[in-house]
């Protein structure tokens, strides 16, 4: 069957929680890691590819998300949505903006749209303003986050400096109005040469608004949130069918570990509380750039496959900073990811199929590591995040890809609690 909606997520993460959006309609949904290798034969109504292409150089990002995008277009995709964090996460120079501008050149359109907005996950916009909850993005703690803070809450101010063309905004007195309402200050802003809008949602009921109003433009972007109102729309076109989804396959009986590379508050949060319920180990990023990894690949080969497992190097701000002045942002950044990959590696060959794994970045890594290119998407932990099913050297895993600031301070345990009552 042809594609009817290409995805493009700039993380992991992003792109489970994107198909898990979208796998709530019934829908097939194909989660690639990376852009794949072979053809689109076995293409899905709905194709997710993940990228890690957050935090990369312009040009790098760039030249895979075309590759992603002519993938996606020769699996047949009319629709494309660029899915970026519900907290925009991204640096001055983009990289929301130039894939966004991209995109649109490919498909010859003068263009789309910009919804971060996740309101089931506190993320709201108004009069162009991102909200964390009760907080602007810049109040809330991602103004501290390792590789993307964000100091900024106005996304048109953010966007500017990414894009070429003018950028404007639909607010939410607009939205409030309804679907014909939006289109009409589309086509207000278009016919001002406004190629990028920041669209306001405060709850799910805008996001319908939204989606009712540009689900028929080629090119859309944001959150998940408003991709997930997209597949009544296409039901209504007649595209796709709408069903209850059942899920194939049993969930892996192995042992099991948590992986946290995330700093967010809520990972903090999830840290704290399941280290007191598990063995736990914590990483230092200085002890490992200086020492290696061997400790922590000793002490997880000490433990059983089954017993529960969390190694984290999750730290508070002040421990991060400290961090990144002694060895660089990158450098700090990528010994903690590559000492997180190998322990994945570890822990699958002494036996554990079940991963949950905290944070964007992490995730990429660990996935990449374990050499996974697909996943199916399986049963929600929590809102935008599922547990995932992948092949790795032929044994079935479980995959659970948190991004930072999802699900609430059980999630760890939920988690493994779900795959047990799978
Ligand atoms: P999130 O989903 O919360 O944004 P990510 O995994 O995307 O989490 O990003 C967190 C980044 O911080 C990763 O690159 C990770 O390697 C890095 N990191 C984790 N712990 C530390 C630490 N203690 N010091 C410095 N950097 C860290």
């Amino acid at each position: 069957m042809a594609t009817v909606l290409g995805c493009i997520a700039d993380d992991f993460t992003g792109a489970t929680d994107l198909a898990a959006l979208l796998a709530r309609s019934g829908v097939p949904v194909s989660l690639r890691i990376g852009v794949p290798v072979d053809g689109s034969d076995d293409a899905a109504p709905f194709e997710v590819i993940a990228l890690k292409c957050r935090t990369t150089p312009v040009g790098e990002a760039l030249e895979l998300t075309r590759q992603a995008f002519y993938w996606l277009k020769a699996a047949g995709a009319k629709h494309f949505f660029w899915k970026y964090c519900s907290t925009f996460d991204s640096t001055a120079e983009g990289n929301i903006g130039p894939v966004a501008e991209m995109l649109m050149a490919g498909l010859g359109v003068n263009q789309t749209i910009y919804c971060p907005a996740f309101p089931q996950n506190g993320r709201t916009i108004f009069m162009g303003h991102l909200f964390v909850g009760e907080q602007l993005l810049s109040e809330s703690p991602m103004k501290d986050h390792p590789l993307t803070p964000m100091r900024d809450s106005s996304l048109v101010r953010l966007l500017v400096p990414q894009v070429r063309a003018k950028v404007g905004l639909a607010n939410h007195l607009v939205v409030m109005q309804g679907p014909a309402a939006v289109k009409a200050r589309l086509d207000i802003l278009a016919s001002e040469g406004v190629a990028h809008v920041i669209t306001d949602a405060v709850s799910d009921e805008d996001l319908k608004t939204i989606a009712a109003a540009t689900a028929d433009i080629p090119l859309m972007s944001g959150g998940s949130a408003i991709a997930g109102q997209l597949p009544r729309f296409y039901a209504e076109r007649g595209l796709i069918e709408v069903h209850v989804r059942k899920y194939s396959g049993a969930a892996p009986k192995g042992g099991q570990i948590v992986l946290s590379g995330s700093c967010s508050t809520m990972t903090r949060k999830q840290v704290a509380y399941y280290a007191g319920k598990s063995a736990s180990l914590r990483l230092d990023p200085l002890r490992i750039a200086s020492e290696g990894v061997g400790i922590a690949e000793a002490w997880l080969q000490e433990r059983s496959s089954k017993e529960p497992k969390l190694i984290f190097a999750t730290a508070e701000p002040e421990e991060v900073r400290k961090a990144q002045e002694k060895l660089g942002l990158e450098e700090a950044s990528q010994v903690v990811e590559k000492a997180l990959a190998s322990l994945a590696r570890l822990a699958f060959r002494s036996g554990v199929r079940r991963f949950v794994v905290a944070g964007g970045e992490t995730s990429g890594a660990i996935t990449q590591a374990l050499g996974i290119t697909q996943l199916e998407i399986g049963p929600e932990i929590a809102p935008g995040v599922p547990w995932t099913f992948a092949q790795v050297e032929g044994e079935r895993v479980a995959l659970a890809l948190k991004s930072g600031n999802f699900g609430d301070e059980a999630f760890f345990e939920n988690a493994f609690a779900l795959l047990d009552a799978a």
